[in-house]
């Protein structure tokens, strides 16, 4: 299998290039707007240690909602359990910015993921700090997991998000008002528009992601996270890392994914995978319409999709 997965890539890389339809860029934050749509991008990192690209696998983009990962991961390093008395785990079936359930679940987000749950983990991670502190060590844990010390954020999107993210600052105002945000909103906002402001290519990406491939171990030693830990991340990014196309997504690709609306996606193939698209263009439910598409065929090309035996 590993002999044939540069062609799988490269095929797959070329066929994503030559596509027509290929969604369009979120439009929201304004900065995102200015993005190449023509781009794509296909980084896979294996468990026997190698990296195979396909496309602009090292060019840098906005990680957005990927971010909610490592927060999650760091969030539960911290409070452990306790942070499921704050964020429920279950899918949403709503948009990720969506304020409808929050008043009748009594402003507990369904789950991690969706921008909600994300904003009470950074309350979590901020434990009392500016928001320097907490955004220092979001990009701390990303240059131990990568193995890269230029993984950093983009200022001009993190502006440009705070000018304009109304709906989160109404989530987190809400949610505050049940005591679910902690810390002043101003701070919690500053800290997760900078998390979602980091930039990284799909080979940084790939090899970020390689502790949920690897039961939580780090590939240069030591460990990340327990392996129960890391098996409830990933089960959380197959049932919630798609937001209301979750389904979808575990139907068509078969495999733990989170997507960001700056079009990338992480998967894991655990014991086997760790990869990352990006195509900026995204589809209706505002995840990455050619990623969505390379993952279905990457998965299935390569048998990794859907709980298929070793
Ligand atoms: N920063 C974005 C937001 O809060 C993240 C959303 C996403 O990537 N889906 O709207």
């Amino acid at each position: 299998m590993t002999a044939d997965l540069e062609a799988i890539v490269t095929d797959v890389a070329a066929m994503m290039r030559g596509a027509q339809e290929r969604g369009s860029v979120a439009s929201y934050i304004p900065e995102l707007a200015k993005v190449d749509a023509s781009q794509f991008g296909l980084a896979v990192a294996t468990a026997d240690g190698r990296v195979v690209t396909g496309g602009d696998a090292d060019t840098g983009f906005s990680i957005q909602s990927i971010s909610k990962v490592f927060a999650l991961t760091l969030a539960l390093g911290k409070v452990g359990d306790q942070l499921w008395d704050r964020v429920g785990r279950e899918p949403s079936g709503t948009a990720f910015n969506s304020i409808v359930q929050l008043e009748h679940e009594h402003g507990i987000p369904r789950n991690p993921f969706i921008n909600a749950g994300a904003i009470v983990v950074t309350d979590i991670n901020l434990g009392g700090h500016q928001p320097r502190v907490a955004i220092g060590e979001i990009l701390r844990f990303l240059h131990y997991l990568a193995g890269d010390d230029d993984i950093a954020i983009n200022e001009a999107v993190a502006a440009s998000e705070t000018a304009s993210g109304f709906r989160n600052m109404a989530l987190a105002n809400y949610m505050r008002a049940f005591d679910n945000v902690r810390h002043d909103v101003d701070l919690v906002l500053g800290a997760y528009f900078h998390q979602c402001a980091i930039e990284m290519s799909c080979r940084q990406l790939a090899l970020a992601g390689r502790y949920l491939m690897l039961d939580g171990r780090h590939p240069g030693g030591g460990r990340v996270v327990s392996p129960r830990r890391a098996r409830r991340i990933n089960a959380l990014m197959l049932t919630c890392g798609h937001y209301d196309a979750s389904g979808d997504f575990a139907f068509r690709v078969g495999i733990p994914g989170k997507s960001g609306v700056g079009g990338g996606i992480m998967a894991v193939v655990p014991g086997r995978a760790s990869i990352a698209v990006w195509s900026p263009g995204l589809n209706a439910s505002g995840n990455s319409h050619l990623g969505t598409l390379a993952l279905e065929e990457l998965a299935r090309r390569t048998g990794w999709a859907g709980f298929s035996p070793p």
